[in-house]
């Protein structure tokens, strides 16, 4: 008997329905290959079904042409966007020639999903069942693998998304969740919620002398410990680093954040012994009380990584509470927010460019715009300092035009500089996407610039495409029209209903980060990056492996067949300039 792939719903239909509708059966050569079965049917329009028969022959299910047109129909729309249709999809080296996972007739869909995500999935030609030496045998629908998969997937991404790998305990993302719902639930029984910053002091002397592994437990057991020292209904989490936070819930008093604040500083008091190593190691703690100190959670938070650093500077292994006189750092907020507004006017910002490579070929296939601020005082400013205050005051809508504009006219002079065509890559926030007339402007700003909407490519995160339901569809749409290419960024941290990916016209996905880290010794990343490459080679879509910066986290990225990989590995973001130099290096060195 062969053993082969089976992607599909194992139910076998009643006997008498499997009689009822041979005739329609498409009669298939035993022997024929998967793209020929599926040239010969949807070349023939006459033919209702296919068959899906087990090893041996017996048809154990039919799919019908609907079904098959409804599961496949993405793949067909994108042929009108000059996408791949699903028979050059299937023709794909790299599809024909990964190794299937075998698996017995009789395995439920439930099971062949697990399977599927435990081998790390190398393909998800949803339906076909084909034989080890790649002989089609027939086809299932693949829909209810496809959400299955799906499903668990996001269980696996909630995971990774709310808690901290090391610790255990959630993380900055499900801590603030857990605060915003404790402060409505103060609010509303009129009790007090105390917010703490832990901080440890001198921990990289720990880690620099004794390595990472020992710096690793050495902050397991502090968590251990910070969570003996409050109460149960108390959540400890890991902001980073050797950063920590407690949600201090239902407070009746502002002494009893200050007593925990004691207990806590008490606790790390004992050495730590960490692979034989006595270790001591103090803290720095800082409090703010909600709704005393502040009623907004944004403010509330800053408030305790004031009083938090202000034990810091007197001296350490002690905490403080907020009080009026600490708001240097509100302070600081607002001033940058004035200059952010002269920085419109004065053309302060500037460009770094990131390179995209393409795997299989080694080429530069396209580059990543990243806007920088040159601050007069401050110097050269990135992102994460000023695009959140941006968002806020709406003045990321003009910067996020500069930006646009600025990307077209530097892919404009390049190839007016003789360079090959490189594919710009602009990342959009969700207030530029919201506005009325935001089609209209990329329109015109690719006009002006005269340069092919095709080689612009926009990165959209998956908050703004999850969102706002049909609005968005009727824009992306539009955008499509365009002519403009459109990424999915930081895609797997959204972990929300995948399914948009099958309705919306996207057709790349960038994938975080975040599960590139040290892919090599991770095991759960690598089979996530391995899912979800597998479902954008079955939705038609680029892949690209974002924050690449080692060779070994490279190595496993080709392994699972990525197509498009962008990080320091290659080159950190350089100004026009610099990325020029880069590049012509590059292709001396790869030629
Ligand atoms: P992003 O779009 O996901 O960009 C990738 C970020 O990862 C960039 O940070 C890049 O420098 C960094 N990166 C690239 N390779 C590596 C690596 O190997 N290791 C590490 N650790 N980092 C790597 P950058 O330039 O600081 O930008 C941060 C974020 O700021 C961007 O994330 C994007 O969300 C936002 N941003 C940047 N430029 C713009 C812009 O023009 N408009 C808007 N709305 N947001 C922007
Ligand atoms: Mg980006
Ligand atoms: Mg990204």
């Amino acid at each position: 008997m062969s053993k082969f792939l089976y992607l599909g719903n194992g139910a076998k239909p009643e006997s008498a329905s499997v009689v009822k509708v041979h005739r329609y059966v498409t009669p298939v050569a035993k022997d024929a290959s998967c793209l020929a079965v599926l040239e010969t049917f949807f070349s023939n329009h006459e033919l209702y079904a296919l068959p899906v028969t087990d090893a041996e022959g017996m048809p154990v299910a039919l799919v019908e042409r609907q079904s098959f047109i409804e599961f496949f129909g993405q793949p067909f729309t994108r042929e009108v966007h000059g996408k791949k249709t699903i028979l050059e999809f299937l023709s794909n080296e790299l599809i024909m020639g990964s190794t299937p996972i075998i698996v017995d007739v009789s395995t439920s869909t439930d099971d062949v999903a697990q399977i599927i995500i435990d081998k790390g999935m190398q393909h998800m030609v949803s339906g076909f069942i084909v034989t080890e030496d790649g002989r089609y045998i027939g086809v299932a629908n693949g829909n209810n693998l496809l959400d299955e998969i799906t499903r668990r997937k996001q269980a696996e991404l909630y995971y990774l998304a709310h808690y901290d790998q090391l610790t255990g305990v959630p993380n900055r993302m499900l801590f603030s969740d857990r605060l915003t719902q404790a402060c409505r639930e103060a609010a509303r029984k009129n009790t007090l919620v105390g917010l703490m910053f832990v901080d440890l002091d001198r921990f990289k002397q720990v880690n620099d002398s004794l390595g990472h592994s020992v710096g690793d437990l050495l902050l397991c057991a502090v968590v251990d410990r910070l969570k003996d020292s409050v109460r149960d209904c108390d959540t400890v989490a890991r902001l980073g680093g050797d950063e920590f936070a407690i949600l201090l819930d239902e407070l009746k008093d502002v002494v009893d954040a200050e007593i925990a604040a004691r207990r806590v500083i008490a606790s790390l008091q004992h050495p730590f012994t960490i692979m034989g190593h006595e270790l001591f190691i103090t803290a720095s703690l800082g409090i703010a009380v909600y709704p005393k100190d502040d009623s907004d959670i944004g403010r509330l938070l800053t408030k305790a990584d004031t009083a938090m650093y202000e034990a810091k500077r007197n001296g350490r292994n002690a905490y403080r509470t907020y009080t009026a006189g600490l708001s240097i750092y509100s302070l600081d907020h607002l001033s940058l927010e004035t200059d952010l507004r002269s920085a419109v006017e004065n053309d302060e910002f500037v460009l770094f460019y990131q390179p995209q490579v393409n795997l299989a070929t080694g080429q530069v296939v396209g580059v990543e715009a990243l806007v920088r601020w040159q601050h007069p005082q401050r110097g050269l400013l990135s992102p994460a300092q000023f695009i959140g205050l941006a968002e806020e005051s709406g003045l990321i809508v003009p910067i996020g035009n500069w930006v646009l504009r600025k990307a077209c006219q530097q892919v404009r002079a390049w190839i007016d500089a003789g360079l090959p065509p490189l594919r710009m890559a602009v990342n959009v926030s969700s207030l530029q996407f919201q506005q009325v007339n935001f089609c209209s402007t990329v329109k015109a700003i690719i006009d002006e610039s005269g340069v092919d909407p095709d080689c612009i490519e926009l990165e959209l995160t998956e908050s703004i495409v999850m969102h706002h339901g049909t609005l968005v569809l009727e824009t992306l749409r539009e955008l499509k029209q365009i002519g403009v290419m459109l990424a999915i960024d930081d895609f797997g941290t959204g972990f929300s209903s995948l399914n948009y990916l099958r309705r919306f016209p996207i057709d790349c996905l960038k994938i975080d980060q975040s599960f590139i880290r040290g892919i090599e010794k991770m095991p759960v990343n690598e089979a996530i990056v391995r899912a979800i490459i597998a479902l954008a080679q079955s939705l038609s879509l680029e892949i690209i492996a974002e924050g690449i910066e080692t060779a070994a986290e490279l190595a496993v990225l080709k392994t699972c067949h990525c197509q498009q990989a962008q990080g320091y590995h290659y080159l950190r973001p350089l100004p026009a300039d610099g990325f020029v130099d880069w590049l012509f290096d590059y292709r001396s060195m790869s030629v």
